[in-house]
């Protein structure tokens, strides 16, 4: 069989046109446009069918933590499948690998974080958080207590639960969502909606929104909140300081789990080995996923307190889990990401060098004219982009024309910086370097100076 490796661009794109349906894409727009297709890929840059050298600014997906191309993590891989390529974990059965990566996570979660359930991803792990919390309350002899209270635009993942869980309303409209019992509040996003409001009169007045909806709902009928310590895929929307503090003090007071989605904050993206680190957030699980493993393989999970967990191992059998849950070859991957993470001091070093001197640089972008506010949490990223910095404005032209416009420059000048609506995005390998940090922002602001000459001379400047 053809393993297309000296494929033309041209074929390949009619080929993956023909039989391959993408996630999140309008296929007809696709097929017109024509597919990009990555070959390989090295440190923090990704080499394309035509030869283009990519910096990537998204670490892939939020994943790529130690950056492409480790031997190490090759060699695992290659002696676990040949040792002992597949086992599963139900049927009281266990194998190295998993039992030493979860030693491993229970070493490096925060607090009391010290059992692991394995998932093959984060929005699987998201459908077991919202099984196992509704058996926990039941357990506990409180089973109406069962209603999630989420966000706004928030993202947990694609599965029919995670979505219901995530407040993306594109999803919702799709496919029947979401399930019963799950309530949202707004996001604490001051740029967008934080009006005359300081952002710590914000921050408050949102996560107060917790409050009045576990009132609302009655604190007998409410199992959890869920919610990312930094959203990611709804724009790297950084918090106000005084959000986590008083969401903790409500999930405190009420008699509710707090449920932090570590899937993009977790091993490193803020400068901690966990977003709840960097905010002062106390979870009683926490979701993990991407960068457990660097992407290498896919694994993901929820990470339980003692408490959680010695609840659900008094309520007899659990009837959940995944025919992949702890797959010894990704489990052994994810063990030496973390080894090579902990050896090289990956973390200390965003938190410490590379991590500042990406922020100095990153606030700068504030004073670009196409730029209003330019935040930072370690490794993840973001610039609003506005036609009016004073009033915060959006583009008459409509939400995302002004984003996907510098997102298709960013490609031109070989960045991969993503656009969600009208803000730009990076979450970039956290082994990037100074002088890749240097690389980046020259790139980024070069794709900003052609969007802002584009858009001027369109005429798209305009205020909505
Ligand atoms: C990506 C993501 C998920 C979903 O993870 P998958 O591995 O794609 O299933 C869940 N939560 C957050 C915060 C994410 O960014």
């Amino acid at each position: 069989m053809k393993n297309l490796h000296n494929a033309s661009t041209a074929e390949l794109q009619a080929l993956d046109a023909a039989h391959h349906m993408h996630p999140f894409t309008d296929g007809a727009v696709l097929h017109e446009k024509g597919v990009r297709v990555i070959t390989s890929a090295k440190g923090v840059f990704l080499t394309d069918s035509d030869g283009n050298e990519l910096l990537d600014g998204m670490a892939g997906l939020w994943c790529c933590n130690i950056g492409y191309g480790r031997k190490e993590l090759a060699e695992v891989a290659f002696a676990q499948m040949q040792k002992l390529p597949y086992y599963n974990t139900f049927f009281q059965t266990s194998h190295p690998p998993v039992i030493a990566l979860s030693r491993k996570l229970a070493q490096l979660a925060p607090g009391d974080l010290n059992h692991v359930f394995y998932a093959s991803g984060g929005s699987e792990a998201n459908d077991t958080n919202i099984r196992l919390v509704r058996h926990y309350w039941a357990v506990k002899g409180k089973p109406q207590k069962t209603i999630f209270i989420s966000r706004h635009n928030a993202y947990h993942g694609s599965t029919v639960g995670a979505a219901s869980l995530g407040g993306m309303a594109g999803m919702h409209a799709q496919g029947g969502l979401p399930i019963p019992d799950i309530a949202y509040i707004d996001q604490p996003n001051w740029w967008a909606e934080g009006g005359d409001l300081s952002p710590e009169e914000f921050g408050l007045m949102r996560a107060r929104q917790l409050e009045d909806k576990i009132v609302e709902l009655g604190e007998g009928r409410v199992a959890a909140f869920i919610a990312e310590p930094v959203q990611g895929a709804g724009g790297v929307i950084v918090p106000p300081e005084t959000y986590w503090p008083e969401i903790q003090r409500i999930c405190d007071r009420h008699d509710i789990l707090l449920i932090a989605d570590e899937v993009i904050c977790g091993f490193g993206r803020t400068g901690n080995w966990f977003g709840s680190e960097t905010f002062g957030i106390r979870p009683d699980i926490m979701t993990i996923a991407k960068g457990l493993s660097s992407g290498y393989q896919p694994i993901g999970g929820s990470v339980l307190s003692d408490e959680v967990a010695s609840v659900i191992d008094e309520g007899g059998d659990f009837n959940h889990g995944y025919t992949y849950s702890g797959h010894p070859v990704a489990a052994a991957v994810a063990l030496e990401n973390l080894r090579i993470m902990e050896d090289e001091k990956i973390v200390e070093t965003v938190a410490n060098e590379t991590g500042p001197y990406l922020a100095g640089k990153w606030a700068e972008l504030a004073d670009h004219p196409l730029v209003g506010e330019a935040v930072i949490s370690g490794m993840m990223a973001s610039v609003a982009l506005t036609p009016d910095k004073a009033a915060r404005a959006g583009f008459a032209a409509g939400v995302g024309t002004a984003g996907l416009r510098c997102r298709d420059r960013c490609f031109e000048n070989n960045l991969v910086m993503r656009h969600v609506g009208d803000r730009m995005i990076i979450a970039p390998p956290l082994v990037l370097s100074k002088d890749e940090i240097d690389m980046l922002i020259d790139r980024a602001v070069k794709s900003l100076d052609e969007t802002y000459a584009g858009l001027e001379k369109d005429g798209l400047l305009q205020p909505a």
